[in-house]
């Protein structure tokens, strides 16, 4: 098979494994690999490093295996090897190999709107515009998305960009203080039109680096050559870097990205749904994006989980279903198993209303936003059926329930004040001592 479907596998593999193993190990071993090749049996991992193969080989070969085994065929074997020279300096595609990280299916709302005009004007005239562009966010929400776009279109366009992680850097920089190299290296990062340093927060704290950084940085920019840094803290928040860094940008941007809402969640589900040529109901995603709110990493992940777990069984992907593919990774509230009569209780106490007021059919404004409320967290707490929890409020049907489990989430995104409630709600909940069913 073709490059493209490994990678492809891969992805929903990562998408799996993200949620078997713990956050700092996926961030270590796992994120910065690929999908290299699959043939016959021979499935290949392109990992960063011969250090990350031995790893991996040594202590997730079988849970790897076990993963691809259920989304390809048994028998399958896993390699590790090191990614080319070439694509590990950046020169081609970059970490991930992400040829898919462009403009064009980067999905735009309120929440990016302004890292995603600034990383266009910046890729369409380099130096010409926002220099340095700084953009930050938190974790899988699109920086690095932008940060390929830029490179891509800049390439297109014969302007020499350079992209790397700043792991990448400090490695290469050591490497090269190591063999007395420097000069070269110095050569490399200093001949371009743009440089592009992804998770800069990585330098915190290397000196050496650091300073060797903004020497680098200091002469592009000097050069009128774009700069483009990516970081999960804004500059105000990386010690002595923030500092230097912010004396020059009176010249540049910095452009934030916030968490998606869940309008923008949904289109982006649309979208990845749309880009694999795969049909899920809007029902699903709706699901899915109510139930994944601040990543958007996991959120693909959790759609390429329901796919592959609908392929598994052979069955229609539906919010059941997917529920069920996503049971062991979402947080917390589905373990426990709040009864419906607790959640009424103590729904009914913080809205000072009364049990029978939420199964009744009062419908001033109060009320309907408490009884919403009940309903949304019986169905994220609980194994309770659509039909079930309309039944628990007088016999309600379940395109009420849906209609409020939607608004409710949909509201907690807009309203801080009512996601606190919420929230708040529901630890008290998953602290009672409470009744299975
Ligand atoms: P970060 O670098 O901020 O941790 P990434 O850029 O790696 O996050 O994004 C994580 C995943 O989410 C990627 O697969 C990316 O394509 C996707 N993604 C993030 N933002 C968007 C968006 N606005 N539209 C489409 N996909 C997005
Ligand atoms: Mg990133």
């Amino acid at each position: 098979m073709e490059a493209r479907s490994a990678q492809e596998i891969w992805e929903t593999a990562l998408g799996e494994l993200q949620l078997q193993v713990t956050k700092p190990n996926y961030r270590t071993w796992l994120e910065k690999t690929t999908g290299s090749s699959y043939e016959n049996n021979r499935f290949v991992v392109g990992v960063p490093n011969t250090f990350v193969a031995e790893y991996l080989a040594r202590n997730q070969r079988s849970l790897i295996e076990k993963t691809l085994i259920g989304l390809t065929h048994p028998g399958i074997e896993v390699h590790f090897q090191v990614a080319s020279e070439a694509a590990a300096t950046g020169q081609t595609t970059g970490p991930g190999g992400n040829a898919r990280y462009t403009f064009d299916n980067f999905v735009v709302r309120q929440s990016n709107r302004l890292a995603y005009t600034a990383a266009r004007s910046v890729a369409e005239k380099p130096g010409a515009s926002y220099n340095p562009l700084f953009i930050y966010g938190g974790v899988g929400l699109g920086k690095t998305h932008l940060m390929q776009a830029i490179y891509h279109l800049a390439q297109k366009e014969n302007f020499k960009a350079l992209y790397v992680s700043a792991e990448q850097f400090t490695n290469e920089f050591v490497s090269a203080l190591q063999a007395k190299s420097t000069a070269e290296f110095r050569r490399k990062y200093r001949h371009v039109d743009m440089l592009l340093i992804d998770d800069i927060q990585f330098l915190v704290g290397k000196e050496q680096t650091e300073e060797s950084f903004f020497h680098t940085f200091n002469e592009l920019h000097n050069a009128n050559r774009q700069i483009v840094l990516a970081s999960d803290r804004p500059p105000k928040s990386l010690p002595d870097m923030g500092d230097r860094l912010c004396s020059r940008f009176e010249w540049g941007l910095i452009a934030d990205i916030q968490p998606p809402n869940f309008e923008t969640r949904l289109a982006i589900l649309k979208a990845k749904a749309e880009q694999q040529e795969i049909e899920v109901a809007l029902d699903v995603l709706e699901f899915i994006a109510q139930r994944i709110q601040q990543n958007i990493r996991e959120l693909e992940g959790s759609l390429n989980r329901a796919v592959a777990y609908a392929k598994l069984f052979g069955a229609i992907l539906t919010p059941e279903l997917a529920a069920r593919a996503m049971q062991d990774i979402t947080p917390s509230s589905n373990k426990t198993a709040f009864a419906p009569e607790l959640v009424m209780k103590v729904v009914a106490e913080r809205f000072q209303l009364t049990p029978a007021d939420l199964v009744g059919r009062k419908r001033d404004r109060a009320t309907a936003l408490a009884r919403q409320v009940a309903m949304y967290l019986l169905k994220e707490g609980s194994s309770c059926s659509l039909a079930q929890i309309g039944l628990e409020f007088g016999n309600r049907d379940h395109a009420t329930v849906i209609h409020a489990c939607r608004k409710i989430a949909s509201d907690m995104d807009g309203d801080p004040h009512l996601r606190r409630q919420v929230l708040d709600i529901q630890k008290g909940l998953q602290r009672s001592p409470r009744t299975r069913r």
